[in-house]
Protein backbone atom coordinates (compact mmCIF):
# COMPACT_ATOMS: atom_id res chain seq x y z
CA UNK A 1 0.00 0.00 0.00
CA UNK A 2 1.60 3.17 -1.13
CA UNK A 3 1.72 6.24 1.37
CA UNK A 4 -0.49 8.51 -0.50
CA UNK A 5 -3.30 5.79 -0.57
CA UNK A 6 -2.80 5.08 3.44
CA UNK A 7 -3.30 8.79 4.01
CA UNK A 8 -6.18 8.97 1.52
CA UNK A 9 -8.03 6.00 3.51
CA UNK A 10 -7.27 7.14 7.65
CA UNK A 11 -10.81 8.21 7.97
CA UNK A 12 -11.96 4.51 6.95
CA UNK A 13 -9.24 2.64 8.17
CA UNK A 14 -8.56 4.61 12.01
CA UNK A 15 -12.07 5.45 12.82
CA UNK A 16 -14.28 2.85 10.79
CA UNK A 17 -15.71 5.63 8.98
CA UNK A 18 -18.79 4.48 6.07
CA UNK A 19 -21.14 5.90 4.28
CA UNK A 20 -24.96 4.84 4.08
CA UNK A 21 -26.38 5.55 0.31
CA UNK A 22 -29.52 8.47 0.89
CA UNK A 23 -30.30 6.40 -2.51
CA UNK A 24 -30.29 2.59 -1.50
CA UNK A 25 -29.43 2.47 2.10
CA UNK A 26 -26.39 0.53 1.15
CA UNK A 27 -23.52 1.03 3.82
CA UNK A 28 -19.93 1.40 1.45
CA UNK A 29 -17.01 1.07 3.02
CA UNK A 30 -14.60 3.01 2.90
CA UNK A 31 -17.20 5.26 2.10
CA UNK A 32 -17.37 6.55 -1.44
CA UNK A 33 -18.18 10.14 -3.36
CA UNK A 34 -20.68 8.14 -5.77
CA UNK A 35 -22.77 4.25 -4.41
CA UNK A 36 -21.70 1.54 -6.72
CA UNK A 37 -25.26 0.44 -6.36
CA UNK A 38 -26.80 2.88 -7.31
CA UNK A 39 -24.94 5.78 -8.16
CA UNK A 40 -26.02 8.36 -5.87
CA UNK A 41 -24.01 11.19 -5.03
CA UNK A 42 -25.94 11.48 -1.71
CA UNK A 43 -25.03 10.07 1.60
CA UNK A 44 -24.51 10.37 5.02
CA UNK A 45 -21.38 9.33 7.44
CA UNK A 46 -21.66 6.38 10.48
CA UNK A 47 -19.09 4.88 12.51
CA UNK A 48 -19.27 1.49 12.18
CA UNK A 49 -19.52 -1.07 15.17
CA UNK A 50 -16.19 -2.65 16.09
CA UNK A 51 -18.05 -6.31 16.41
CA UNK A 52 -18.62 -8.37 12.73
CA UNK A 53 -19.04 -11.80 11.63
CA UNK A 54 -17.19 -13.92 9.22
CA UNK A 55 -18.82 -13.94 5.59
CA UNK A 56 -16.10 -16.73 4.86
CA UNK A 57 -12.15 -17.04 5.22
CA UNK A 58 -9.01 -18.54 3.91
CA UNK A 59 -5.81 -19.09 5.12
CA UNK A 60 -2.24 -17.42 3.50
CA UNK A 61 0.22 -19.67 3.51
CA UNK A 62 2.51 -17.75 0.84
CA UNK A 63 2.76 -14.29 2.52
CA UNK A 64 3.45 -10.97 0.06
CA UNK A 65 6.58 -9.40 1.34
CA UNK A 66 5.47 -7.05 4.02
CA UNK A 67 3.53 -10.25 5.45
CA UNK A 68 6.44 -12.57 5.16
CA UNK A 69 7.09 -13.04 9.00
CA UNK A 70 3.24 -13.47 10.09
CA UNK A 71 2.66 -16.57 7.12
CA UNK A 72 0.14 -18.65 8.04
CA UNK A 73 -2.37 -16.26 9.17
CA UNK A 74 -6.15 -15.73 8.26
CA UNK A 75 -7.78 -13.59 6.41
CA UNK A 76 -11.78 -13.22 5.96
CA UNK A 77 -14.30 -10.92 4.48
CA UNK A 78 -16.20 -9.54 7.15
CA UNK A 79 -19.60 -8.18 7.92
CA UNK A 80 -20.42 -5.47 10.16
CA UNK A 81 -24.20 -5.27 12.04
CA UNK A 82 -24.87 -2.07 9.43
CA UNK A 83 -23.66 -4.33 6.49
CA UNK A 84 -20.22 -3.08 5.93
CA UNK A 85 -18.30 -5.79 4.15
CA UNK A 86 -14.19 -5.67 3.92
CA UNK A 87 -11.40 -7.95 3.85
CA UNK A 88 -9.57 -7.85 7.66
CA UNK A 89 -6.83 -10.33 9.02
CA UNK A 90 -8.03 -12.61 11.95
CA UNK A 91 -5.72 -12.75 14.15
CA UNK A 92 -5.06 -14.22 17.89
CA UNK A 93 -5.78 -17.57 17.47
CA UNK A 94 -5.22 -20.84 15.41
CA UNK A 95 -5.64 -19.63 11.48
CA UNK A 96 -7.07 -23.06 10.38
CA UNK A 97 -9.73 -22.56 13.37
CA UNK A 98 -11.36 -19.42 11.41
CA UNK A 99 -14.77 -19.93 9.35
CA UNK A 100 -17.82 -18.65 8.37
CA UNK A 101 -20.35 -17.56 10.66
CA UNK A 102 -17.60 -16.66 13.72
CA UNK A 103 -18.22 -13.92 15.78
CA UNK A 104 -15.08 -10.89 15.49
CA UNK A 105 -14.31 -7.68 17.44
CA UNK A 106 -12.45 -5.79 15.32
CA UNK A 107 -9.31 -4.06 16.89
CA UNK A 108 -7.09 -1.31 16.43
CA UNK A 109 -3.71 -2.99 15.89
CA UNK A 110 -0.20 -2.30 13.39
CA UNK A 111 -0.86 -3.40 10.20
CA UNK A 112 2.61 -3.40 8.83
CA UNK A 113 5.60 -1.00 8.46
CA UNK A 114 6.12 0.27 5.12
CA UNK A 115 9.23 -1.45 3.73
CA UNK A 116 11.07 1.60 2.08
CA UNK A 117 9.75 4.67 4.11
CA UNK A 118 9.35 2.50 7.57
CA UNK A 119 5.90 4.71 8.01
CA UNK A 120 3.85 2.09 10.27
CA UNK A 121 0.57 1.66 9.02
CA UNK A 122 -2.68 1.05 11.85
CA UNK A 123 -5.80 -0.47 11.35
CA UNK A 124 -8.30 -2.56 12.32
CA UNK A 125 -7.90 -6.29 12.72
CA UNK A 126 -10.49 -9.32 13.82
CA UNK A 127 -10.05 -10.78 16.68
CA UNK A 128 -12.32 -14.16 17.74
CA UNK A 129 -14.92 -13.75 20.31
CA UNK A 130 -15.23 -15.16 23.83
CA UNK A 131 -18.68 -16.18 22.41
CA UNK A 132 -17.45 -18.08 19.20
CA UNK A 133 -15.11 -19.93 21.86
CA UNK A 134 -18.07 -21.11 24.25
CA UNK A 135 -20.14 -22.33 20.73
CA UNK A 136 -17.10 -25.28 20.67
ZN1 LIG B 1 -27.03 3.56 -3.36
Amino acid sequence: MPSPRYWREVPSRLRLEAARCSGCGKVNYPARPICPKCHSKESEKLTLSKTAKIITSTVIHIAPDDFLFEAPYAIAIVETPEGARFMSQVVDCDPSSVGPGMDVSLEFRLIRKEARSGILCYGFKAVPTNSWEAQK
